[in-house]
C-alpha cells in the first residue's frame, strides 16, 4: 500500500512496510459436531452440538460466545460410537430444542451483537476443513425446510490458512496444534473444545505468522 503525502508543491509517494491488518474485525470460529456411526457413512447425519466463539482480530481473544447441543429428530438415538467420539451423552441432547430453535437463538445472537453488517464483510466463519459449511449446515436446513443465509454460504477453511503460514497441509486440528507446538485444550470432537483449540490455532497464527484471514470457499 502507498501513502500519498505533500512536499512543497510536489506529490510524492512513499512507500509503507508490507501492511498485514486484517480484513474482518471477527473471526467467528464454528465446529458442529453430528450423529454417527462407526465405519459406516450414516444417512442423513444431523448437528447435534452448534459452538462459535467470536475472535477479535484486534488483540486475537475469544470475545464471546454461543454454545448449545441440539436434538436430533431423524435419528434420535445417539449411537455408542457417536457418543464416545463426540463425548454427547443422550441425556444431553435430549433435553435440548430441535435444530429450527437452536438455529434461529444462533442468527438472534449474531444479529444482537452486531457481526454481521450489509456487505458480510465485518466477520467472517472459521471452520476446520470444508464440511461444516459446504455439507453439513446446507443437508440441515434442507431436512428442516430452512433457507440458508446468505452469510453462512462463505467461509475461511483454517486448514487452508495454516498451509499459507506454514507450507504445510494439515491433516486435522490436532496436526495443526501439535506443529504449532499449542498444548490442546480438553478433548477433541469435543464441539466447544474443537472450537477453542482453533481459536488458539487462529490467535498463533495470527500474532506470530501474521497470517491475513480471508474466505477461502464459498457455496
Ligand atoms: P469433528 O469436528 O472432527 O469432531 O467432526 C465432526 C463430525 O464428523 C463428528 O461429530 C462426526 O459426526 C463426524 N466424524 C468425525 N470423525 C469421525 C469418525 N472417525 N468416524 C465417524 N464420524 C466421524
Ligand atoms: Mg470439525
Ligand atoms: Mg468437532
Amino acid at each position: 500500500m502507498a501513502l500519498k503525502f505533500m512536499t512543497g508543491n510536489s506529490a510524492r509517494l512513499i512507500k509503507k512496510p508490507q501492511d498485514f491488518s486484517q480484513k474482518f474485525k471477527y473471526l467467528l470460529v464454528l465446529d458442529f459436531e453430528a450423529t454417527c456411526e462407526k465405519e459406516i457413512p450414516i444417512n442423513k447425519p444431523e448437528i447435534i452440538e452448534f459452538p462459535c466463539l467470536a475472535v477479535n482480530t484486534n488483540n486475537w481473544k475469544i470475545e464471546n460466545s454461543f454454545h448449545s447441543y441440539v436434538k436430533p429428530k431423524i435419528n434420535p438415538i445417539l449411537s455408542p460410537f457417536c457418543t464416545d467420539l463426540t463425548g454427547i451423552m443422550q441425556e444431553t441432547v435430549n433435553d435440548e430444542q430441535h435444530f429450527p430453535i437452536v438455529f434461529h437463538e444462533f442468527c438472534n445472537w449474531l444479529n444482537d451483537n452486531k457481526y454481521l453488517d450489509d456487505d458480510n464483510n465485518k466477520s467472517a466463519f472459521v471452520t476446520c476443513g470444508d464440511w461444516d459449511l459446504k455439507v453439513m449446515l446446507p443437508a440441515q436446513c434442507q431436512y428442516d425446510n430452512i433457507q440458508l443465509p446468505n452469510y453462512l454460504k462463505q467461509w475461511i477453511n483454517l486448514k487452508i490458512s495454516f498451509y499459507d503460514a506454514k507450507k504445510h497441509f494439515p491433516k486435522s486440528l490436532r496436526d495443526m496444534l501439535r506443529r504449532l507446538k499449542l498444548e490442546r485444550q480438553g478433548t477433541l470432537h469435543s464441539g466447544l473444545y474443537d472450537a477453542i483449540n482453533m481459536a488458539k490455532v487462529i490467535q498463533e497464527l495470527g500474532s506470530n505468522y501474521k497470517t491475513v484471514f480471508d474466505i477461502t470457499n464459498k457455496n
